[in-house]
Order: structure tokens, then C-alpha cells, then sequence
């Protein structure tokens, strides 16, 4: 199961490594933001510069547990959701050269 650590898009060290964190996520609904933490989610941390690589699976839990913050318990691909957090942008972990 132990993958090599992969690069960091941020600061290039190859110290990108699975973690388990609790995520205080911004993101905006229908123009409105909204934050929550969700407790233990399975991302990727850079151990080097900190900066952290969310996967769709994780981007899928932030978004329900921000649509339930918002009262908006129904997933639903009409709302807009902005991403507020720069950390977000390798949604598919696309591998950084
Ligand atoms: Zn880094």
C-alpha cells in the first residue's frame, strides 16, 4: 500500500504523503459561504510546506457536509458551488512534474 510520496505542486519536494486531518472548509453556496470542519478526511499533505490535495472522494464529503451546513442536505447540480480554498485546485490529484 505505500505509494511513493509524490511531488508538491507548491513547493516541488516529493513529501506529498496520505493524511488524515480534520478540514476547515470554505466554500460558497449560491453566492453565500459557508465553513465546516470535517473531522477525519483522507487527503494528501505535503509534509514540507503544508499545503494540502484534496481527491474527489474528500471534495465530495466537503461538499455534502457544506450543502447540510447551508441547509441544503440534497446534492444538487443546480446550486453553485464556488471553491474558496486555493488548496483545492488538484481536484483530480493530477500527478505535478
Ligand atoms: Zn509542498
Amino acid at each position: 500500500m505505500m505509494k511513493e510520496p509524490r511531488a508538491c505542486g507548491k513547493c516541488g519536494q516529493r513529501t506529498v504523503k496520505p493524511a488524515i486531518i480534520d478540514h476547515l472548509a470554505t466554500r460558497s453556496v449560491n453566492g453565500q459561504e459557508f465553513q465546516t470542519t470535517v473531522p477525519g478526511l483522507s487527503v494528501s499533505q505535503c509534509s514540507n510546506c503544508q499545503a494540502i490535495w484534496i481527491n474527489e472522494d474528500a471534495e465530495d464529503l466537503i461538499t455534502q457536509a457544506i450543502l447540510v451546513k447551508a441547509g441544503r442536505p440534497l446534492p444538487n447540480n443546480a446550486i453553485a458551488i464556488n471553491e474558496k480554498c486555493e488548496l483545492s485546485i488538484s481536484k483530480n490529484e493530477s500527478p505535478v512534474k
